[in-house]
Formats: structure tokens, C-alpha cells, sequence
């Protein structure tokens, strides 16, 4: 019988196989049939901890049994208050910058971003009607970024085949090139140029663009970014919702740079993986302009699942294992095992551009048919699949982002079966 289910950024005319997975743990898959695979990419990129953190599990079945769901407009909970006391003390931090104090929840990462946009459009617009400006609008963003599918997340992003569809829908950006090796003065004499614009903000992903290609630039380009808006008094929102939770290396890549952004978006990993919740954080100042009797300038956002009390939970004790347990050690010995591995691939001739942050490593497959649309990745992944390995390239860009808990043994089968797809498509 077909499946009545339509799977995200599926093409199902290609009839790829659509593995059934009934169990995990660590970082493997169960599947119907008996089979295991590993999976390489933490089920996109959000299972730090690995699958079924018993800590994990634990609170979401205690909570389920205390409150599950509550409105969020004018009530509150426990578990809410405590991710984000939790989260605030998390937040990067520099001497003489505001601080990340405020906590607004929602439940992707996409939706982390708009609101993130919202609250710096909100900003300007509230200090508008107080008579102190411009209410600003325009929106910086850095080339080849992603930061979801909304139309929001989608204006702000790369603009290709993925989203071709709803141009009309997408507003406009101001695009700053990405500060490839040696060409960062370029980027920040355009993002100078730009600023001086006075656009609303200016959004980056930190240290490391994710479904744009895995690329990676240095600390000194982020916080040279960050020290250009703050001259120009543009909002500086980081989005960490693939870099944050020790992705890095660092907790939050921001830190890497000493950076703290006006606001800042996080996902993903907040709960450990296990269950969806999302967070943006705001600086004092942004929460104050909105703050005030008037009903004309609360903060006009709102889902039915804010702030769910089974997600908090999760992401509560997500906030406790990060506390109690060696969660940076294990992160450090899996950079360490991913960093001499990654020789082998840097030697073949069939790789380039070898390159690694903290635990998230990728490489360029050298192809003739390397574009996005090309039957690569597909082909690929189903080359993965067979060796019982979860990856999803990016085109030829194949890349790594396992759970933390992913053993030498796995990590050597996830090694081998790059070195067999090098040998047999390069
Ligand atoms: N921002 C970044 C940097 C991401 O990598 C992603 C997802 O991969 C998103 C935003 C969107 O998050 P979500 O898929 O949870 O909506």
C-alpha cells in the first residue's frame, strides 16, 4: 500500500527507498526490517545527547502526567520559567555589552527567526512612535544562508531552486558576500556601506553556514561584523539554531568571538533533540521598547503551543545534563576522533576543501555532476543508506554532525564508508 504521508524536501517521483525506523539509541536507528543504521547527522543536526536520553525520556513522561499544555498568553509554569532563568545564565556574555535576558518561546527554528525579526522590526517601530526616529525595516543578511522555510526565514535566505516557487511572497534583503578566505575586507566594507544605510538589523548564522554549503569563516570576521553594527547601532542577531549546544565546540559559536548579538535564536538541540522547542533571546533594550501601557505595542506574537510544558521539560533537563554531565569532554574527544580521521578524506583525490568546527565536519566530493539539482546526493545517500549509514549531503558536500555519544567503532564505520564513496564516485 502507498504512504499517504508527503516527506519534506522529498522528490518522491525518484522513488528513494524511505527507511522505516521503529527504536534508536545513541546514535543508531532500529529499523522494521531489523536492520541498524548510523545516523551521522543527529536526525538533523538536533539529537546532541544522542536518541532516547534516558535523563530525557524521564522528564517528558513525568511531566505528560503533571501538565502538559497551557495557554501562554499571561500564564505561566515551572518548567517554562526554569529554561529560561536556565538560558539566560547560558547566554554569552562580554563586559560592557547588554545582556541576552529576555526569553521569548516558540517551536522551530524557523519560527525562532521570525520572531527574532519581528522583535527587531518591533523595536524600531515602537521607537518610532516614540518620536525617536525612523521606524527601520530593511533587513542585512550574509550570502548563501539559511535560516528556515517560513517566508520570513525564506526572504532572509539564499535564494535558489528551493524556494523559487514563492518569490512573490519574499520580501527584499540587502546581501553582504560571505567572507570567503582572503576576501573579508570585502564583506566588511560592504556590510560599513550597508549599516550606514540604517537598516533594521543584520542576521548571521555564526561561524559556520549550515544548509548553504557548510562554510566556515573565522572569529575575527563574526566579531568585526558584530563591532560594525553596534558603531552603526543596526540589531546584531545571531542565528544559533544549528551552532548552539556545543556544535562548535563552544556552547554558542558566539562566544568564540566574544560577541554577545542584540537577539539570538536557538532550537534544535535545546531540548536535547527529543522534542520540538525554541527560543529567542533579547537584550534588555528590545524588551523595553515594547514594554509600556500601551496595548499598541505589546509583542503581537503568539502560537497555541508556546511554551509547551512537555518541551520545557525536556528542555529543562537538557539544561541539567549540560550542568551535571561531561557533555564538553565528550564533545572535545569527538573533535578530537572526527579531526584524525579527517586526514584520510583530506589525502583522496577524489575530496577538497576539507574542514572541520568542533563537531561538524564536511568535504567537497569532487564530481562532474556536483550541482543541486544533479541525481548526486540522492545517489549518495542511497550509497550511505546501503552501508547502513544516515547522511544527507548538501549536493557534493558531504558533511558530519553526529550525536556526541557516537563511539570510536562508529565513528570508523562513518569514516570507512566516506572513504568507499570517494573511491567510488570520485
Ligand atoms: N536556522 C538555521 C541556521 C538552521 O540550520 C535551520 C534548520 O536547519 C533553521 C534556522 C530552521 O530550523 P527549523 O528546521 O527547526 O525550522
Amino acid at each position: 500500500m502507498t504512504s499517504p504521508v508527503w516527506h519534506p524536501f522529498t522528490q518522491h517521483g525518484l522513488n528513494e527507498p524511505i527507511p522505516h525506523v521503529v527504536r534508536a539509541e545513541g546514535a543508531t536507528l532500529h529499523l522494521a526490517d531489523g536492520s541498524s543504521l548510523i545516523d551521522g547527522i543527529s536526525s538533523w543536526w538536533v539529537t546532541t545527547h544522542g536518541h532516547c536520553h534516558p535523563r530525557i525520556a524521564a522528564a517528558i513522561a513525568h511531566q505528560a502526567g503533571q501538565l502538559d499544555q497551557l495557554i501562554f498568553a499571561g500564564y505561566t509554569h515551572e518548567p517554562a520559567e526554569a529554561v529560561a532563568r536556565g538560558l539566560v545564565d547560558l547566554m554569552p556574555q562580554a563586559p560592557g555589552r547588554d545582556p541576552l535576558a529576555h526569553v521569548f518561546f516558540s517551536d522551530s527554528g524557523s519560527t525562532a527567526v521570525e520572531v527574532a525579526l519581528k522583535m527587531a522590526l518591533g523595536y524600531w517601530h515602537n521607537r518610532a512612535l516614540d518620536g525617536l526616529g525612523e521606524a527601520r525595516s530593511r533587513i542585512l543578511v550574509l550570502e548563501h544562508s539559511y535560516h528556515g522555510d517560513t517566508i520570513g526565514a525564506m526572504s532572509i535566505g539564499e535564494r535558489g531552486v528551493y524556494n523559487a516557487a514563492w518569490t512573490p511572497l519574499l520580501f527584499d534583503v540587502g546581501t553582504i558576500p560571505f567572507p570567503h578566505p582572503g576576501r573579508e575586507q570585502e564583506t566588511l566594507a560592504a556590510l560599513e556601506v550597508a549599516c550606514a544605510e540604517q537598516p533594521a538589523a543584520f542576521i548571521v548564522e555564526p561561524l559556520i553556514l549550515g544548509a548553504g554549503g557548510m562554510l566556515i569563516y573565522p572569529p575575527h570576521v563574526l566579531r568585526a561584523m558584530a563591532d560594525i553594527c553596534a558603531r552603526h547601532d543596526v540589531l546584531f542577531i545571531a542565528d544559533e539554531v544549528m551552532t548552539g549546544w556545543g556544535r562548535t565546540g563552544t556552547l554558542f559559536a558566539c562566544e568564540q568571538a566574544g560577541v554577545v548579538p542584540d537577539i539570538m535564536a536557538v532550537a534544535k538541540g535545546i531540548t536535547g533533540g527529543a522534542i520540538p522547542l525554541a527560543a529567542t533571546l533579547a537584550t534588555p533594550r528590545i524588551f523595553e521598547a515594547h514594554r509600556s501601557t500601551d496595548r499598541a505595542r505589546l509583542f503581537y506574537h503568539s502560537s497555541s503551543y508556546t511554551a509547551n510544558a512537555i518541551a520545557c521539560a525536556a528542555a529543562a533537563e537538557n539544561l541539567a545534563i549540560w550542568a551535571e554531565e561531561d557533555v564538553r569532554g565528550r564533545i572535545a574527544v569527538l573533535t578530537q576522533g572526527i579531526t584524525d580521521r579527517l586526514a584520510v578524506l583530506a589525502d583522496h583525490a577524489a575530496f577538497a576543501n576539507p574542514r572541520q568546527i568542533g563537531t561538524i565536519m564536511a568535504i567537497d566530493l569532487i564530481a562532474a555532476d556536483a550541482g543541486y539539482l544533479s541525481d548526486l546526493a540522492p545517489r549518495l545517500r542511497a550509497f550511505f543508506l546501503e552501508r547502513g549509514l544516515l547522511l544527507r549531503p548538501l549536493g557534493n558536500t558531504i558533511y558530519l554532525m553526529p550525536p556526541y555519544c557516537i563511539d570510536a567503532q562508529q565513528l570508523d564505520a562513518v569514516f570507512a564508508a566516506l572513504v568507499a564513496a570517494g573511491d567510488y564516485f570520485g
